[in-house]
This record gives structure tokens, sequence and C-alpha cells, in this order.
């Protein structure tokens, strides 16, 4: 299988902090946003049966705006093209990868191939990773395990997708499956291109201030999803020039990506909003000032989706030149193009 096929035109990059100066701090870059997918998802016929499991938003949307690094462990691993089923089984301690009908063990084959994959997938700045549910070797989650009695229990993880996660353990993954969820979607997308300009940031010869200006970029889009996070995270930039460099690294980065993973909900983002509304009251005249108030209030009630107010609010962005808001990521946290539901469709109570 031949790495970083394409699906599609491949434009994004990590984006820009909204309207900020050119290229400050590493939120800027020309990398490309990889994301590293199970094969049969864009289409290939690497099954065990020949077939796919094309998923048609990976292919035609996502697929519009990044890399794909497609694997299929157990293609790769030698098993060829049509081959014996295989589930996870139960025994010794353990949970082995055996053949359906026969019971042959491919575990130890499987996880020396993983181990070595996965170490190799660093060579790709992946900035995510989409699995195929339920399979014994790509499952995220709820793979069945199979014992010697009784039914199976969905509460096994493929051995290549554990490999994966235990070595990238930030690394935004998501499964297929939940992607159909608006909210798991938009959430994963989020990660993503953050993950992206994370990496930007601590790939170069990073200093103090650029870490500051960074977290100060993410600070309403953290607040969306966890003012626990967003308040932990400013205590550690804070104490940020009494730590060693490595370990302020890792702290920030564990807890940044932690924080984004909290589902952002409706609740919080009229929190924002109302935040960043306050930016305007003395710009705005009053009858400008109350329609924006009015549309905070339509998308709280589930009137109106969120791009609604954020749309205005971006026009007055860029009226009035506002610095700290033109550098949120808040305002655009990936394409623009990307901003499907829940963006646009009517938020679900929180
Ligand atoms: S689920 Fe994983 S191992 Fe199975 S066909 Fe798809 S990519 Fe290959």
């Amino acid at each position: 299988m031949t790495a970083d096929r394409s699906a599609g035109p491949r434009k994004a990059k990590i984006p820009a902090s909204p309207g900020s100066p050119a290229r400050p701090l590493g939120l800027n870059t020309d990398r490309p946003i990889r994301i590293g997918v199970s094969t049969c998802l864009l289409g290939e016929h690497v099954r065990f049966d020949g077939g796919h499991k094309r998923d048609a938003f990976l292919v035609e949307t996502l697929g519009r705006y990044v890399e794909w690094v497609p694997v299929c462990p157990e293609v790769e691993a030698g098993f060829g093209t049509p081959r014996a089923s295989m589930r996870l089984v139960r025994g010794d301690g353990d949970v082995r990868l055996v053949a359906t009908q026969t019971g042959v063990d491919y575990t130890q084959r499987m996880r020396r191939f993983a181990v070595r994959r996965v170490a190799a997938l660093a060579q790709h700045d992946l900035c995510g990773y989409v699995l195929k549910k339920s399979s014994p070797s790509c499952g995220m989650e709820r793979v069945n395990i199979y014992g010697a009695r009784g039914g199976p229990v969905a509460r096994g993880r493929g051995l290549f997708a554990a490999e994966l996660m235990q070595a990238y353990p930030h690394l935004p993954v998501e499964e297929e499956g939940r992607l159909s969820d608006p909210r798991v979607r938009e959430n994963f997308i989020e990660r993503v291109f953050a993950y992206g300009r994370l990496r930007a940031l601590f790939g170069t010869q990073w200093t103090i201030g650029g870490l500051v200006a960074f977290h100060s970029a993410h600070q309403l889009q953290l607040m969306a999803h966890s003012p626990r996070m967003y308040a932990d995270l400013g205590r550690v930039v804070a104490g940020a020039q009494a730590m060693r460099r490595a370990a302020l690294r890792t702290l920030y980065k564990t807890q940044f990506m932690t924080g984004l993973e909290v589902m952002a909900t409706p609740k919080r983002q009229v929190n924002v909003l109302q935040n960043i509304l306050g930016y305007f009251s003395e710009r705005l005249d009053r009858a400008a000032h109350r329609e924006l108030v009015e549309l905070i209030d339509e998308y709280g009630r589930s009137l109106v989706p969120l791009v609604v107010p954020l749309t205005l609010i971006r026009h007055y962005v860029r009226q009035f030149d506002i610095g700290y808001l033109r550098a949120q990521t808040y305002l655009e946290p990936h394409p623009q193009e990307l901003m499907l539901p829940p963006y646009s469709c009517l938020p679900r109570a929180s």
C-alpha cells in the first residue's frame, strides 16, 4: 500500500489565526494537514473479502482539505487480500488476534508490524487519525472480544489502534462511525487543526513569548470547551519561566489537547460570545449592538445556528480591527468550508 495516497484536491494548510499578523508564533504554516486513515475507508479494496468501506464524508468533504496517510495493517503486515477473517479472542491472560475459522494466532505478527509502522508514521507529522470501527486491527474502542464461553464482549481495541494510541497519546483519533455525530465530528476537526498549530509552535525554536502568544490566541476556543482547563493552562503559562522547557512543553501539550477533547456546549459558546460582545459595546451603535445581543440570545435558545452570530462578529472584528479578537482561533478554528454542523445547524441543549 502506497502511503500519502490522496483522495481529491489537497489544499489545507494549518490556518492562520484570523487576521493575525503574518506568520507569528508558528500559528501560520505552510505545512499540510496530514491525517492517518484506515485504508478501506478511502474506498480501497483491502478488506478481508476484497471489499472496501468507503466513507463519503472522509473522501468527498474532509479529503478536500487534508492529505491522507492510509494504512491497512492487515495488508501491510502481509496477510494479503482476500484473507481469512480475524477476531480478538481472550486467552492466556491476554487478548489475541486469531483467524476466525482456523484459530491460527496472528498476534505477534501484527504487534511486531504495528510497532514498526507506528514508529515510521512519525515522519508524516500526522495531525489526526481516523480508524475503522469494530476492526480487530483498526477499531478504536468497543471491538468484540470473544471468550471460551458466552457471547462476545465489546470492550476491545484493535491491535494496531492500541499501538498507535499508546505511541501518540495526544493525537486526535476518531472512528468513522462516531464522526457521523456532528458534535463529535466538529470536535475532531477542531482538534486536528489545533494539534497542527501546536506542532508548528513546538516544532520551531519556540520561546516563552511564543507560547504566551499561542495561548492568548486560543483563550476563547479553550473557554468554549473547558473553562477549567482554560484556567489551569493560564496558570501553567504564568509559571512558564520557572519550569524546565521539556516539562513545560509536555504539560502544556497534554492539558491543551485534553481541554479541547471536552465537547463545547451551547451554554459555554454563549458565554464566549457574550465575552466577545464586551469588545463591541462602545463601538457599535445601539441598534447594531442590540442586533448582536439578540442573535446570541437566539443561538442560546436554539433558534439560529452558531455560524449566524459568528459571521456577524467576524465582520465587526474586521471592521474595528480589534487585535485580540483578530488573533483568536475561536473565530476560525479550521477552514470555514468545514464549518459544517453544529456550526451550521441549530444547537442542542447542553
Ligand atoms: S479495517 Fe484496517 S485492517 Fe481492516 S481492511 Fe480496513 S484498514 Fe485494513
